[in-house]
């Protein structure tokens, strides 16, 4: 069955879309750490992110790279953290996640946002605007 980041991809679930190559696709992670979190997927659906051939999987890095940039300049951030957990949904993807303290990159439940779908929108907005 295929997983909730590839009916995302299909369009079949909606998301806040940033960008996407042949390859790859970056969306808002619906439940952020901080506000800006970005989750970048890779098209083809493995579970685990070191299972990919090495061509493709340098090409997520490369295309995360451009994500983060976009993000960097869009908001209100000392750089972008990155994390690969995979706990909760078994289809690789890379959280990038603006930073101001160490702190910030904590994915507890409870450290965890829920923001209005307007704020989603002008944030998903800001980012794509900079890339
Ligand atoms: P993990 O698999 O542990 O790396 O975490 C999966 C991440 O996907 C979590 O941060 C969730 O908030 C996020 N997530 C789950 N479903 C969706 C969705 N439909 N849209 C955006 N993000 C999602």
């Amino acid at each position: 069955m295929a997983s909730i980041f590839s009916k995302i991809i299909a369009g079949e679930i909606p998301c806040y879309k940033i960008a996407e190559d042949g390859n790859y696709f970056a969306f808002l992670d619906i439940n952020p750490v901080q506000k800006g979190h970005v989750l970048v997927v890779p098209k083809d659906e493995k579970d685990y992110i070191f299972d990919y051939a090495p061509e493709y999987y340098a090409g997520l890095w490369k295309f995360a790279q451009k994500i983060a940039a976009a993000q960097k300049a869009a908001l209100p951030c000392k750089r972008i953290g990155v994390a690969v957990i995979g706990l909760e949904v078994p289809h690789a993807h890379i959280h990038l996640v603006p930073l101001v303290n160490e702190g910030d990159l904590d994915f507890s439940a409870s450290k965890k946002l829920s923001l209005p779908k307007s704020e989603m929108e002008e944030i998903a907005q800001k980012i794509r605007e900079k890339l």
